[in-house]
């Protein structure tokens, strides 16, 4: 690949061709370290909430972190941060992510949308446009880390994004520890692998529960399921994150659950897997950097 920018050696970077007849759409001209898409082999296990506790995480740990919600038709990500009611700016030619703290921006379809209860009914094309906008047409600033949050399954969503967006690092996947969420997030894995990226990790959640009552754990789920898929297919396993009531309601409510309310000092065993998760990914990020 060359190290000037696209077309200043009369080639395109992506084909080889030259500029001039090159079809290969062009990356968007964002400062960004790395690109982290978070995706699943289905609905319903814990994607977004792990993207949102993933940003967060990352960007309490002093990295200038973005969280870009790709998941078009079902946007979440917004009221699981409480951000809602809020709308992307303009200001010049650029759009103004929202800023959930000095170091956490956000960009949603769900901040851009009058009525958040409609469905949105976007062929490919359009969704492809939306995505170059939410890349070149956004103010992001520079980041250390833009985390994707994709939809479910293997759409055109995850390609897109793969094609216009610089320092894509791979894919974390997300998964339930039973045999049938493994068997979806088997698919998702070999999904990454045709897009040529590397799977960066996978994430086992919703595993175990601790009973609130009497305290023993319960494997509503059952549990190892993710570690497995990782060890068949030879890729880095992140870690497990249990079943957690205080997880959902956060989402609910509309607060990332890693942020701690004032004066809660005490030790928290979901918080620490959390934690525990994003270490283990930004070592695996690190690793490619040697
Ligand atoms: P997806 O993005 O995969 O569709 P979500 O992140 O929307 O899934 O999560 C689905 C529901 O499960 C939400 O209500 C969320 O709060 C809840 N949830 C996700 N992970 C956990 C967890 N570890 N413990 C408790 N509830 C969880």
């Amino acid at each position: 690949m060359s190290d000037q920018p696209d077309g200043c050696d009369g080639h395109c970077d992506g084909c080889s061709q030259k500029t001039d007849t090159c079809q290969q759409p062009k990356k968007a001209d964002i400062s960004v370290r790395h690109v982290i898409l978070v995706l699943s082999g289905k609905g319903g296990v814990g994607k977004s909430t792990v993207s949102v506790n993933l940003a967060y995480a990352l960007s309490n740990h002093g990295y200038q972190t973005g969280l870009l919600d790709l998941d078009i038709h079902g946007p979440s990500i917004a009221k699981m941060l409480g951000i809602e009611d809020l709308r992307l700016q303009a200001i010049g030619n650029k759009i103004m992510p929202v800023k959930v703290t000095g170091s956490l921006k956000v960009v949603s379809m769900a901040l851009l949308l009058n009525e958040t209860d409609s469905p949105i009914v976007w062929r490919g094309p359009m969704k492809a446009a939306a995505i170059q906008q939410f890349l070149g047409d956004v103010d992001w600033g520079t980041l250390d880390y833009l985390v994707v949050d994709l939809p479910p399954g293997t759409g055109d969503e995850a390609l897109n994004i793969v094609q216009y967006a610089p320092n894509v690092e791979g894919a974390v996947i997300v998964t339930t520890p039973q045999d049938v969420a493994v068997l979806d997030s088997t698919k998702a894995i070999k999904f990454v692998e045709m897009m040529e990226l590397p799977v960066l990790g996978i994430i086992e959640n919703m595993s175990g529960m601790v009973c609130p009552h009497c305290g023993d754990v319960i494997d509503l789920f059952g549990k190892g399921g993710g570690q497995k898929a990782a060890v068949k297919y030879n890729v880095p396993f992140l870690g497990e994150i249990p079943i957690d009531i205080e997880m959902r309601k956060a989402g609910d409510e509309g607060r990332a659950f890693i942020v701690r309310k004032p004066g809660d000092t005490k030790p928290n065993p979901t918080w620490d897997a959390v934690d525990k998760v994003m270490e283990n990914l930004i070592v695996e990020v690190e690793k490619r950097e040697e």
